[in-house]
């Protein structure tokens, strides 16, 4: 965080600022060190799609120190933070593609857990929800499909058909970040119970064992070329998958709705990491920028590198503020009361974030677009989030109407 902040602009309370020492120290001795060795992991064939046994260390130590799904504002199940509490410890969190899951505040859990705590039962809780709190499972969240144009969640088509008891389903998802993972063991999967209703009521959501026969893994998908691997965000067949009516989450046809709430806290915690993705690039460049020299002098002494420094740093600050102002307001007034300030961060963040990186990668020459830097996966992880959870366009035409309507 940037030490020069006026303390009394956003106030954090003093449980806030203990926990951030604490995550920063956790990031900076103990993440940060390891990323070779999960790079190694990753780039070995016979490992890259099983557990890490150095995340299952790191998050047990994690877990003892308290450090544990500080994304919860719910304190019977996370750590009862509020979203300003919260938006600098996952800045922190952001500064390592790997420190999100050794705290359990990773993508798409949170949000999963999230669904689970507000729209399940205690009976559709009970398998899943205390597993994923304590980190022994992973879950994923399937909607987006390859044949209908997703940023539009009412095209989503796939039919869950009722039959007897049982729920049908039939068709592929895409996308579904962390189906690859050896601990996924849930799905929550949208698609159409209800084609004749209006078009808000046609999609219900319901919980798909990953064990269930016919739910496959097709393929994973590459951003760039990197698969995220172990987790991945990977293609999925459902053949004739039957679940028990009883996995439906509240009534049907509220997929939609449950779709929205969803993504409120999930949009803003990215942005909120995406700040400390940006700011780590920021550091390596002027460390960079510093130790390297070109036509006689540092690359720092050269007008257009400080002009990459300096305009990252007035960005990144930017953004920043934004994202505490959005928290606030989700504190304040809610999902709905917040909306056009996550809307606007949403629009921000991920493209001060690749302009940052971009930046960080031109200073570092050749070097930054290679694996020998974490700058190249950054972007693609960054440019990723200018697509998930709602491509710009759509954030920036319901920013604009809301205001048009105001
Ligand atoms: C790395 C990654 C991880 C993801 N993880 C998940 C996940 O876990 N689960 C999941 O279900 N999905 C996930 N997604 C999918 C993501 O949410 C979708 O890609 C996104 O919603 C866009 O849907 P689409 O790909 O079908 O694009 P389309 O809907 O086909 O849109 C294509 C383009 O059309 C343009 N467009 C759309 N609407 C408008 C508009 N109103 N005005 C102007 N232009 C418009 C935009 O430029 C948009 O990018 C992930 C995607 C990525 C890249």
């Amino acid at each position: 965080m940037n030490p020069e902040r006026p303390a009394t602009l956003f106030p954090f309370s003093d449980r806030s600022r203990e926990l951030q020492a604490q995550v920063a120290a956790f990031v900076a001795d103990k993440i940060i060190p390891a990323e070779s060795e999960f790079a190694a992991h990753d780039a070995d064939p016979a490992t890259r799609w099983t557990l890490v046994p150095r995340m299952q260390a790191l998050k047990a130590e994690a877990k003892t120190a308290g450090l544990w799904n500080l994304f919860l504002p719910d304190a019977r199940l996370g750590a009862g933070l509020s979203n300003l509490d919260y938006a600098p410890i996952a800045e922190l969190t952001g500064r390592s593609l790997h420190a999100p899951e050794a705290f359990n505040c990773s993508a798409p859990d949170t949000g999963n857990m999230e669904v689970l705590a507000h729209f399940a039962s205690p009976e559709q809780q009970a398998p899943w929800l205390p597993r994923l709190l304590a980190g022994e499972i992973r879950s994923a969240f399937a909607m987006t499909e390859p044949d209908v144009a997703s940023s539009d969640a009412t095209n989503i088509a796939m039919p869950i058909v009722r039959e007897g008891d049982e729920f049908v389903i039939n068709g592929r998802k895409w996308w579904t970040t962390g189906g690859g993972h050896p601990h996924c063991e849930i799905l929550i999967v949208m698609g159409v119970t209800d084609p004749d209703a209006p078009a808000h009521r046609r999609q219900s959501m319901v919980l798909v064992p990953m064990a269930t026969p016919g739910v496959r893994v097709v393929r994973p998908l590459t951003v760039f070329g990197y698969d995220d691997a172990p987790h991945g965000h990977v293609e999925m067949a459902f053949d004739n998958v039957r679940v028990p009516v009883a996995n439906l989450l509240r009534e049907r046809g509220s997929g939609f709705e449950i779709a929205q709430a969803r993504l409120g806290p999930g949009r803003i915690h990215h942005c909120m990491r995406l700040i400390g993705l940006a700011q780590r690039a920021l550091e390596m460049m002027v460390a960079r920028a510093k130790s390297r020299e070109a036509f006689g002098r540092p690359l720092g002494g050269h007008g257009m590198a400080q002009e990459a420094i300096a305009l990252s740093r007035c960005e990144i600050e930017q953004a920043r503020l934004l994202t505490l102002q959005a928290a606030a307001a989700l504190d304040a007034h809610g999902n709905k009361g917040a909306k056009d300030l996550i809307g606007m961060i949403k629009i921000v963040a991920p493209r001060m974030a690749c302009a940052v990186i971009d930046r960080a990668m031109q200073v570092h020459g050749g070097g930054g677009l290679s694996q020998d830097h974490f700058l190249a996966q950054a972007y693609a992880g960054a440019r990723s989030l200018r697509l998930a959870d709602g491509p710009d366009e759509v954030h920036i035409a319901s920013l604009a109407r809301s205001m048009l309507k105001a």
